[in-house]
């Protein structure tokens, strides 16, 4: 990924947001983001051109956005109608980004638009999150990579966020996951952990 004077950026028009611009790149902003406080971390998978990524709960596509700027092709999934409007207008400028308007429960509903990915990244932030992990790790390839930022909140609000994403690793392991890193996001985003996992 580019960092410019140490700063993270990523290479394409801007205006998408109100984001800030260096030198001609558009500022990936890690306490906007928390795929972008992971690269900070040292330990996102690198967005490379020629990657195909599914992006579960894509939100107004700020973060899609930037990793559109770096790979081939995003399959963007957002079932809130609100911010799906803004993933419209992403998509509008950027041709690599498929907005999806989906439930990430039901994978069946875009099952014959996606195809094999790369990257499955999911920033969801229910209940459920490894559920809905699990039903969507069918679209991954057998070498690929997949992140899951795991909002322990969400999950149970009056247990230990530490427990949770123990439970959270434990499960991903029992589904066939190998758990490369698990970092937290402190202090772009409290409470937050990403989960990085390739296929055992
Ligand atoms: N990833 C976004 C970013 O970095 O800009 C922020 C995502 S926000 C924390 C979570 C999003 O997931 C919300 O927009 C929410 O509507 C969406 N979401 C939650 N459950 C979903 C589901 N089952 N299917 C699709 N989207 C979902």
């Amino acid at each position: 990924m580019i960092r410019i004077d140490g700063v993270l950026v990523s290479p394409g028009e801007g205006g998408v947001y109100g984001e800030r611009m260096l030198k001609g790149y558009r500022v990936w902003d890690p306490y906007r983001s928390k795929l972008a406080a992971l690269v900070h971390s040292g330990k996102a998978p690198d967005l490379l051109f020629g990657m195909v990524v599914l992006y579960l709960g894509a939100a107004n596509g700020t973060t899609v956005s930037h990793v559109a700027d770096y790979v081939d092709t995003v399959y963007a999934v957002e079932y809130a109608p609100r911010p799906m409007q803004d993933l419209l207008e992403v998509a509008r400028r950027r041709k690599n980004v498929v907005p999806i308007f989906g439930d990430a429960t039901r994978p069946s509903g875009y099952a014959s638009i996606v195809e094999s990915v790369d990257l499955l990244y999911q920033d969801v932030a229910q209940p459920d999150q490894v559920g809905i992990f699990m039903k969507n790790a069918a679209f991954l390839k057998e070498s690929g990579i997949a992140v899951l930022m795991l909002k322990a909140r969400s999950v149970d609000v009056r247990r230990d966020p530490a427990e949770i994403t123990r439970e959270t690793v434990a499960a991903l392991e029992a589904g066939g996951f190998l758990v490369g890193h698990v970092c937290r996001l402190d202090p772009y985003h409290r409470d937050h952990a990403a989960i990085v996992v390739t296929r055992r």
